[in-house]
C-alpha cells in the first residue's frame, strides 16, 4: 500500500506528500482556524526548502537523492547511498536546519520592517503577525531537526561525530538509542501536557529504530561480494519452454524466479507473479517469451546491497550474476535466501 503521493518534481528529485500531512492539514483547518491553516500551508513549502538543502549539499558529493517524502513533522530526503564518510554526513544533515534558520532570520527581519497584522488570535507560538510567525516556525522547524536524535538531522550530526571516534555501526547504534529514549520521554511527557507531543514521540521512537536497522543491514550488506554468495550451478528455462514445465525447474531448484537463457545466452528473468497470473490449465500451452521478462542482473564483483536493492525495487527473489566483460554470460545466481545468509554471516563475523 502506497502512504505517499507524488505532487511535485524539483531538479528531478520527486516531492512526494504522506498521508499523514493531508490529515493533519484537515485537522488543522478543523481544530485551529484559517489562520494556522495558512501558517501550516507556508510551513510545507518551507519544509521543502529545509529538504532541497539536504538534496543540494547532497549531490554536491554526487550522492544521489532518490526522493523526499513530507511528514507532518518535517521532510525525509531518501538518499540513495548513506555516506558512510562522517565528512560528509554531517555537512549534508546540518544543510538543512542552516537553511530553515536562515529563512527564519530573514522572515523575522521582514516582519519587523513590513508588519502583516491578520488579527489571528495570539497564542504561544503565534503573535497573529503572518512573516514574523513564519519566521518564528522556521527556527522552530530548524531547532527540532538539530536534536541530537535519531531520525532528526542532530542525530546524522551526532552519529558523524561518533563515528570519527568508533565504528560507523556502532555510532549508528548509539544515535538511535538516544533518538528512541526521546522518543519514550517525549510521549510519556505529552500524556500529561499535550497530545501532540505524544505524537511526535512515537514518530521519533519509529524513525529512530527504522534508521538504525536500515543502516545497520546496509552496511553489513556493504561489506560482502556477490561472488562470495552466488550458487554457480544455475537452473535455466528457455523461452520456448512452457509455464508447466519452468515451475518445475523453478521447484527443483528451489528459485522464486524464473532465469531465462537461450543456447547460453542470458535473456533475463520472468517473475512468479507472471507465470502464476497465467490459469493453472493454461500453463502446459503458454511459453516464458509470452511473458515480460525483466533484464536485470548484477557483476561478480558488486556488494551484495547492490542485489539486494535490486530485488526490492523489481520486487524479484533472484538476481542472475553476469561477467563484467561478458555481461550475456551467465556466472550464477543470488537469491534472496543467499542474501540473509551472507547478512546472518557478516553480523556474525563483526
Ligand atoms: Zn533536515
Amino acid at each position: 500500500m502506497k502512504y505517499s503521493f507524488k505532487i511535485a518534481s524539483i531538479w528531478g528529485i520527486p516531492i512526494e506528500l504522506h498521508i499523514t500531512f493531508i490529515l493533519l492539514m484537515a485537522l488543522v483547518l478543523g481544530l485551529s482556524g484559517l489562520y494556522f491553516f495558512t501558517l501550516t500551508m507556508f510551513l510545507f513549502v518551507f519544509v521543502v526548502a529545509h529538504e532541497l538543502s539536504h538534496s543540494m549539499v547532497a549531490r554536491h558529493f554526487n550522492i544521489r537523492v532518490r526522493k523526499i517524502v513530507l511528514y507532518p513533522i518535517g521532510g525525509v530526503s531518501e538518499i540513495e547511498e548513506i555516506p558512510e564518510n562522517p565528512r560528509i554526513e554531517w555537512r549534508v544533515a546540518i544543510a538543512g536546519p542552516l537553511a530553515s534558520f536562515g529563512i527564519g532570520g530573514i522572515l523575522l527581519a521582514l516582519g519587523e520592517i513590513v508588519p502583516i497584522k491578520t488579527g489571528a488570535a495570539i497564542s504561544l507560538i503565534t503573535t497573529g503577525s503572518l512573516l514574523f510567525d513564519l519566521g518564528t516556525l522556521n527556527i522552530i522547524l530548524g531547532a527540532f531537526n538539530l536534536i541530537p536524535a535519531f531520525p532528526m538531522d542532530g542525530g546524522r550530526v551526532f552519529r558523524a561525530l561518533l563515528a570519527e571516534r568508533m565504528k560507523f555501526s556502532d555510532a549508528t547504534k548509539y544515535a538511535a538509542f538516544i533518538g528512541r529514549l526521546l522518543g519514550i520521554f517525549m510521549a510519556f511527557f505529552g500524556i500529561f501536557y499535550n497530545i501532540w507531543l505524544v505524537m511526535i514521540g512515537v514518530f521519533i521512537y519509529i524513525g529512530a529504530s527504522e534508521e538504525a536497522e536500515q543502516t545497520i543491514v546496509s552496511t553489513t550488506l556493504a561489506r560482502v561480494r556477490v561472488k562470495d554468495v552466488m550458487n554457480p550451478e544455475v537452473a535455466s528455462v528457455g523461452p520456448e519452454t512452457s509455464l508447466a514445465e519452468a515451475l518445475e525447474t523453478m521447484l527443483k531448484a528451489r528459485y522464486h524466479d524464473a532465469l531465462v537463457q537461450k543456447d547460453g545466452v542470458f535473456q533475463g528473468v520472468v517473475t512468479w507473479d507472471e507465470i502464476t497470473k497465467i490459469k493453472p490449465e493454461l500453463r502446459a500451452q503458454r511459453r516464458i517469451e509470452q511473458l515480460p521478462t525483466k533484464k536485470i542482473s548484477v557483476f561478480p564483483d558488486e556488494s551484495i546491497l547492490e542485489a539486494y536493492k535490486l530485488m526490492a525495487r523489481e520486487k524479484v527473489d533472484l538476481i542472475p550474476v553476469v561477467y563484467r566483460e561478458e555481461p550475456n554470460k551467465v556466472a550464477g545466481v543470488v537469491t534472496s535466501e543467499g542474501v540473509a545468509n551472507a547478512y546472518e554471516k557478516a553480523k556474525a563475523l563483526r
